[in-house]
């Protein structure tokens, strides 16, 4: 029950199992080309630019902005969490000049805040995080693109942690790159990294390609710097995925399998209804650890729906409780980093975890571990909230 990864749901596990077919085999194409179908759906875009990055979730991130950016352009990172500054690292390997705007963890970004900065930087991409689990805060990206779009500015994102468990409209927000992982709401294990680009984006990519395979030669005119990394060259990646199907890499079959399999989950039960689950169980974990006296952590109005930041209490030893949890429970909650090192949990409510029978498991565990760490917890008060909470959700379903 961290902030992930989290326990993958057995569908994905049993689907990664199945044998290994060719690169060419009429099966395998086959099921690349469903894939990139199915996590159109998953985004909700219409972006034939859809398809897996392989490796993890940062293999996505780094290839969209490698791909993007040319050295010497301007990008934007409004950095609210530790993801943030990952986006600003990357883009500056990248050869970017970096600017960021800062706001103190747990808070997002008022959309004129960004949109003064897009004034003053001029920048060719605005890269923002939407859901950073390390904050358990989601900034809104609704308003971003219409700002982008008077800049000519590209708008990428990083969906990872909330991708499947929060709304996400890739098309609809007017987003130009997203990049995902399996390990957070999509319920499998880290190793693909789903990502979509826009026609604009993928413009951007091509324009790229000024010398084949990206080797410039003494004395070609130079029309724009190639993509300086091969495996994430996302021209010669959307070039194998594509109709050309130019080998680049060798496909990691059974992460296809499992990232297949992770969105024919969510499809199965309906974007909206995934989206719903988890925000009905992370709302029962928040009113949980509410009435045993928690302090819940960060913006509420903004909070992920599937991570809750949870303040330690004083005089508790945060890491002996999730040790108590992990060995008598075998519950495993997160604990943080940078700032709020020490100074919060982090409890997932995600992917195959986001279910009642977790959450209400969690809280009875954390109850007891709390009262033999001398806290004060009115028994039972915890997953009497969160029991009270599912039926408030069904009373307002119904
Ligand atoms: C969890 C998370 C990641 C994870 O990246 P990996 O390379 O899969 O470890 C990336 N971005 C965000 C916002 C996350 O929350």
């Amino acid at each position: 029950m961290g902030p992930g990864p989290v326990n993958a749901d057995p569908r994905v596990l049993r689907a990664m199992s199945a044998q290994l077919v060719g690169q060419y085999d009429p099966s395998m194409t086959a099921y690349m080309n469903e894939t990139m179908e199915l996590y159109r759906g998953v985004f909700r875009t219409r972006n034939a630019a859809t398809l897996l990055v392989d490796g993890t979730s940062r293999a996505g991130i780094e290839a969209a902005i490698v791909s993007l950016v040319e050295p010497g352009d301007r990008v934007l990172v409004p950095i609210f969490g530790r993801f943030g500054h990952l986006l600003a690292e990357i883009a500056g390997r990248a050869g970017a000049d970096v600017h960021t705007i800062e706001t103190e963890w747990g808070e997002v970004f008022a959309p004129e805040r960004i949109e003064a900065a897009m004034r003053e930087v001029r920048p060719k991409l605005l890269a923002v995080v939407h859901g950073d689990t390390s904050t358990t805060v989601a900034q809104p990206l609704d308003e971003l693109a219409a700002i982008c779009a008077e800049h000519g500015a590209l708008f990428y994102t990083d969906v990872t942690a909330s991708l499947g468990g929060n709304e996400f409209e890739m098309d609809a927000w007017g987003l130009d790159a997203a990049t995902a992982g399996l390990q957070k709401c999509l319920g499998g294990p880290s190793g693909s990294a789903p990502i979509s680009l826009s026609p604009a984006a993928v413009e951007r990519i091509e324009s790229r390609k000024s010398i084949e395979a990206g080797i410039r030669s003494a004395g070609d005119a130079v029309r724009a710097d190639p993509i300086r990394s091969n495996y994430f060259d996302l021209g010669m990646i959307l070039d194998y995925w594509g109709e050309k199907r130019l080998n680049h890499h060798t496909e990691a079959t059974s992460m296809l399998y499992g990232a297949r399999e992770c969105a024919r989950l969510l499809l199965d039960e309906g974007m909206d209804q995934a989206i719903d689950r988890h925000r009905v169980n992370g709302a029962a974990m928040a009113a949980g650890a509410a009435a045993m006296g928690l302090e819940l952590f960060g913006d509420q109005a903004h909070r992920m729906h599937n991570v809750v930041g949870v303040a330690i209490p004083d005089g508790v030893d945060g890491e002996r409780v999730r040790g108590a949890l992990l060995e008598d429970f075998a519950i495993e909650i997160g604990t943080s980093f940078g700032p709020l090192h020490g100074r919060i949990w982090r409890i997932g409510t995600m992917g195959f975890n986001a279910r009642r029978d977790a959450v209400l498991t969690t809280l009875a565990a954390l109850e007891q571990v709390l009262r033999a760490e001398g806290h004060p917890v009115t028994a039972g008060a915890g997953v009497g909230a969160a029991r009270d909470a599912y039926a408030d959700a069904a009373g307002a379903g119904a």
